[in-house]
């Protein structure tokens, strides 16, 4: 880390790549020999017009994603995400299934009952959403629109791996991905939406990134105001109107950060070194317990707590004198929390242990 910068465990906005934000700022004043900022130019200048072309390639190249998914940048974060999934999708049995396992995906749910009949088919809200319901594809109704998950749940430190998405079959799955979209190889075809706000693990917040299959746009509801309907974005690549531009750009400096770095597989190799530095070390330690279930652990948000409020005060005070900021866990649920984004770089959780070693020694 240079310039005073210091190791930021936010769980969103939270830290970019030091290199992506110096070429922004080498970038600031005249954009590729444009003779002014991105933020300056228009969305409909031929420079722009590439920025958004090149964010768009580098995250199908990235994810793998065919030319039967439209990529579409909005506004308004995923929450407005929880209103455009219904009123898009909810057009055939006006029936969701939703999985809860956190209060995002409750408050998607909570969106979605506004237009049609949500059915919660698990939650392990009485068990403070510290596991993944194990769920039996054979109870899954077919007479739904949709079947929406949350892929990690930022809050609460868990995720669904790779393997234990659950198999809605025929119905179109829909994840929230917004904090650990790029961390870990998912196959995207299992989804049928993806969407994600940017400032975890994409880039600054201002944009929100929706992959969705092209024949699921075109039939949102009569209600379904302009701006909330998919095809509008989709018909006119994600510029109808003025879109979030220098955080678009910001996401493309940060996918080419990405490929340069081997892509998805190569970033979740380090995030599983990462995640396991810390999950290792709580499992041994004396002082300092994590209270998920081991199999549903998430790679990008690891909570923990020392069973002292008081206690986890003291740490989350005294981390940051040693620059190792946001710690603390989310005001829902207490603790600390350190978010560690594909940005987080090795040396940021090795800090981060080596602290939590000295703390665990002083408060035995
Ligand atoms: N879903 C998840 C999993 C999140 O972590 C968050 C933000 N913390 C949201 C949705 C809400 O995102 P936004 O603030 O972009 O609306």
């Amino acid at each position: 880390m240079t310039n005073g910068r210091v190791f930021n465990f936010s769980a969103g906005p939270s830290v970019l790549p030091e290199e992506v934000l110096s070429i922004a700022a080498n970038e600031m004043l005249n954009y590729n020999n444009s003779g002014m900022s991105v933020m300056e130019m228009s969305h409909r200048s031929e420079v722009f017009e590439s920025i958004i072309n090149d964010a768009e390639n580098h995250i199908r190249s990235l994810m793998g994603i065919s030319d039967d998914y439209k990529v579409l940048f909005l506004q308004g974060g995923a929450s407005t995400q929880f209103a455009m999934i219904p009123l898009n999708l909810l057009n055939k049995h006006k029936k969701a299934v939703y999985i809860d396992t956190g209060s995002w995906a409750s408050k998607a749910a909570k969106e979605a009952k506004k237009y049609g009949e949500i059915v919660t088919l698990a939650s392990s809200k009485e068990d403070t959403y510290s596991y993944i319901p194990k769920l039996d594809s054979k109870t899954f109704p077919s007479d739904i629109d949709y079947f929406h998950i949350t892929t990690n749940n930022t809050i609460y430190g868990t995720r669904y791996t790779p393997n234990t998405l659950p198999n809605a079959g025929e119905v179109p799955l829909v994840a929230d991905m917004s904090s650990n979209i790029l961390s870990e190889e998912y196959d995207i075809n299992q989804f049928a939406v993806i969407y994600a706000g940017a400032q975890k693990n994409m880039g600054p917040a201002g944009v929100t990134i929706v992959i969705i299959k092209e024949n699921l746009i075109g039939n949102a509801l009569d209600m379904t105001p302009t701006m909330l309907n998919y095809k509008t974005h989709a018909d006119k690549d994600s510029l109808y109107n003025t879109p979030p531009c220098y955080s678009i750009y910001m996401c493309k400096l940060v996918y080419e950060w990405l490929l340069k770095k081997g892509g998805v597989k190569a970033m979740e190799e380090v995030n599983k070194y990462k995640a396991n530095l810390l999950y290792s070390f709580i499992d041994n330690s004396s002082l300092f317990t994590n209270p998920v279930a081991r199999e549903d652990r998430s790679l990008m948000n690891i909570t923990f707590v020392t069973g002292n409020p008081d206690l986890d005060s003291a740490f989350v005070k005294e981390a940051k004198v040693k620059g190792l900021v946001n710690l603390k866990g989310h005001r829902s649920v207490g603790g600390m929390r350190a978010s560690i984004y594909n940005a987080m770089p090795v040396e940021g959780v090795e800090k981060l242990v080596d602290f939590m070693k000295e703390f665990e020694v002083q408060h035995k």
